[in-house]
């Protein structure tokens, strides 16, 4: 089943004031409408505009982008037919003012759209209702049963798409032109936090909202560690973070021996929760004798993609009196860099000496510490 999203943001309204309309306008230092299609992220996702934003648009997204009609509907009835003929099967509905969205409520629309061919969110009204004449009460309603519409809007395509070109007066919203065409339409739970910016107030709002849901969508970030050992052995070479040292000795192990690889590579299966290099590519397997590290290295970052993750940053520290590794650093980064598909900024290479110390003081092998940041996004 393939769902798509009209977001519509042709509207011109001036009510929130500005020289801009209101979708453009920058709520917590990002455009209102920039927020709105990020909550969709991951859908097939279409914006009506307005032709006097178009150039703002395509600064601001790089999907589809439809000119809107003269009013909502015949917006939404454009956007429609730029999704017709494209195997979508269900179809969300976005006000682009409505930027604090949330996936809660996206998901219940959808799992609604299973059983029904139409269904949106929606808030009970619990406020009084009363009518007002020159500023005095003059009458109550019962609020029993009425609630406040808001959007993403879903409806099976074909139904919309049909119920759309049948219809040409004004409408609210597109759960009336679904009516209309006689769609049953679920409603689902709404949020408040879910508001339509319409007056400048509503920003000052939004943004309060903003600063107290960042408490809850902070990044995932995730942070591991990896240690690795190889003792020395006859040679005259070493592998070290992706870079071949000649030196005196070699360095024992099963696959290259890349002391420095190893425990970077470590340190983002650490990062993910996600076993060790030994669990992924066991010692007793033949097949991985002699293998390059960077094979392992690789595996750990589509691991990591694979889950959403990107590397922030990393840092190798390398233990051993020989070979010095000043030299090599920079080359060190940069194939660590190459291998990992990120920039080489996030890497750092660095060596220290255990101070004549120890297995590593003694030169029988080499040590190396990694630590690695995970970002999610
Ligand atoms: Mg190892």
């Amino acid at each position: 089943m393939t769902t798509a999203v009209i977001i519509t943001a042709a509207g011109r309204g001036l009510r929130a004031g500005g020289d801009l309309p209101k979708q453009w306008q920058m709520l917590a230092g990002r455009p209102v409408l920039a927020r709105t299609i990020a909550a969709f992220t991951g859908f097939e996702v279409v914006i009506t505009v307005h032709s006097a934003d178009l150039e703002r648009a395509k600064s601001l997204f790089s999907g589809q982008i439809v000119l809107g009609g003269a009013d909502r509907a015949a917006s939404v009835r454009a956007g429609l037919q730029a999704l017709a003929g494209r195997g979508v099967t269900r179809v969300l509905i976005h006000d682009g003012a409505r930027p604090l969205i949330s996936r809660e409520v996206i998901e219940r629309v959808l799992s609604a759209l299973e059983t029904h061919p139409a269904a949106a969110p929606a808030l009970p009204v619990t406020d009084a209702l009363w009518r007002g004449a020159d500023g005095l009460v003059a009458g109550t309603a019962d609020r029993a049963g009425l609630y406040r519409a808001q959007t993403p809007q879903g409806f099976n395509f074909e139904a919309i798409l049909s119920a759309h070109l049948s219809y040409n007066i004004p409408a609210a919203d597109d759960v009336e032109v679904a009516r209309a065409a006689g769609l049953n339409v679920a409603i689902v739970a709404g949020d408040e936090a879910n508001i339509k910016l319409t007056y400048a107030g509503d920003f000052a709002r939004a943004e309060a909202m903003i600063k107290e849901l960042a408490m809850d969508i902070r990044p995932d970030i995730r942070l591991g560690n990896g240690f690795d050992v190889h003792a020395f052995c006859e040679g005259d070479n070493v592998w070290l973070c992706g870079h071949k040292i000649a030196h005196s000795k070699g360095l024992l192990g099963h696959s290259d021996a890349d002391v420095g690889m190893h425990a970077l590579t470590d340190a983002i299966y650490g990062a993910l929760a996600d076993g060790d290099i030994g669990q992924h590519f066991p010692p007793t397997d033949p097949q991985w004798k002699g293998a390059a590290s960077h094979i392992f290295l690789k595996h750990a970052m589509a691991r990591a993609r694979a889950r959403g993750y990107n590397l922030a940053n990393c840092d190798v520290t390398l233990i051993c009196e020989r070979p010095k590794i000043g030299p090599h650093a920079n080359a060190m980064r940069a194939a660590l860099a190459a291998i990992m598909g990120v920039d080489v900024g996030k890497v750092s290479v660095k060596a220290t000496t255990s101070e004549r110390l120890g297995f590593t003081g003694r030169e029988e092998g080499i040590a190396a510490l990694a630590t690695a940041t995970l970002v999610q996004g």
